[in-house]
Parts: C-alpha cells; structure tokens; sequence
C-alpha cells in the first residue's frame, strides 16, 4: 500500500485529504507544519509528499529543497492562488506537479495516481537502476548501457543523464541542471552547459545532430524523451 505524506497547515483540509485518499487505499500521513513534515520524511517509507507551499516556519519551497537534497519521490505542491505557480515553476523546484486550491478530490487524486505511475516507471528496482527506453544506469556500478552496451560517460555526463532518467518527459531548466551538477562551483556561461550536452547526445544519441532522446526545449532548457516522438528540437 501507497503511503502518502501530507504537509498542510489547514487542518481541516489535511482531514479532507485524509478522508479521500484513505479511501481510495492509500495509507496517509499528515504533518502541520514543514519541521516536523521534514522529520517524518525521513523516518522512510513515503511514496508521495502533498506539500503545502505556504506553511509556519519552514515554508513549502525549503521543504521541497531539502527533500530533493535526498530524494527523488514525488512531490505534488499545493498552491493557494494561481500567481505562486509562477513561483514554484520560477524557482523549480523539482516538484513533479502543482494544484490549485481549491481543487476537486478526484482531479488531485488522478495526479496522484499519474505521478506515481510516472515514477514507478522510473524506478523499478529502485536504489540501484535507472532505466528509460534503452538505456539502464546502474548506480551501484557507476555505469550506463544501452542494448547492453556500455556508454563511456565523463562524471559530468553521467550526473547529467541522471538528472534526465529522474525527471523524464519533464523540460528541466538551464539553472536547475547547472546547479544540480555543479552547486556552488559553477563560473562558466550557461553555453558550458551546452556544451556538455553536445557530449552526451554524443554518445547516446545514433544521431546526435538530430537528438531524439535528449530535446532542446527552446528559452528553457532540456527534455528527456521517448525516441519514438519526434518533437521539433
Ligand atoms: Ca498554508
């Protein structure tokens, strides 16, 4: 059984919350504020986080921080107005989708059901591989393959086509990727980034002139893709 953690400070939704994904068979953990929502995190065991952006104390957007600093689980943010979806989108946060408040149960737990389908995909056998398509990152070996075989990636490469088999189908932000792979240490132009891309479709893609796996998602950023679709580049 699913086990989702709530992190609202409106009791009487996070009891709503509770009452619908009960229901629907999902085990439901709730936190009222980011501290102690942060806490019960990482006591382990949770499938979903429901995160709340505007908390007391620790707000949304540093909670959803620090959980990505270790996790890779999915995390729906819960907005009140329609103008801090431009906030977290901005700030990207890496949370894998947003509703508004108010919302219909059945339209948050239709999310709910797609994110961790999404994520199931991606993390079958979970500590240990990634896979998308054809390619498989097993982490414990450090190494990448495709159709068996294997995929000589610079570290860099290889953090970057980590990022991309977490968050596939999602356009990942120049900055987002910059500060994921380099953290504090990054003084090059964001045209380093590009560069470093240019390498890795170099070595996954058959054609790397005409990517089909890694996409370029114009004034944004990058795209992990199914091959089989062929979007404008
Ligand atoms: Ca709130």
């Amino acid at each position: 059984m699913k086990k989702i953690l709530i992190i609202e400070d409106e009791k009487p939704l996070v009891e709503a919350l509770k009452f619908t994904l009960e229901k629907e068979g999902y085990r439901v953990e709730a936190s009222y504020d980011g501290k102690s929502g942060l806490d019960k995190f990482k006591e382990g065991d949770i499938d979903l986080v429901l995160l709340d952006l505007m908390l007391p104390g620790v707000d949304g957007i540093d909670v959803c921080k620090d959980i990505r600093k270790e996790s890779s689980v999915p995390i729906i943010m819960l907005t009140a107005k329609d103008s801090q979806v431009d906030k977290i989108l901005g700030l990207e946060l890496g949370a894998d989708d947003y509703i508004t408040k108010p919302f219909n149960m059945r339209e948050l737990i239709a999310r709910i059901k797609a994110v961790l389908r999404r994520s199931e995909k991606i993390t079958e056998d979970t500590a240990t591989h990634l896979s998308w398509e054809d390619i498989i990152m097993d982490r414990e070996r450090h190494e990448v393959t495709r159709r068996g075989e294997v995929l000589h990636l610079t570290p860099l490469e290889y953090s970057l086509l980590e990022l991309f088999m977490r968050h596939p189908e999602k356009a990942l932000p120049r900055e987002y990727l910059i500060t994921q792979v380099w953290g504090g240490n990054f003084y090059g132009s964001t045209k380093t980034l590009d560069v470093h891309i240019r390498h890795l479709r170099s070595k996954i893609e058959e054609e790397p002139s005409r990517p089909r796996y890694i996409q370029t998602v114009r004034g944004i950023g990058y795209r992990l893709v199914k091959p089989e679709s062929k979007n404008s580049s």
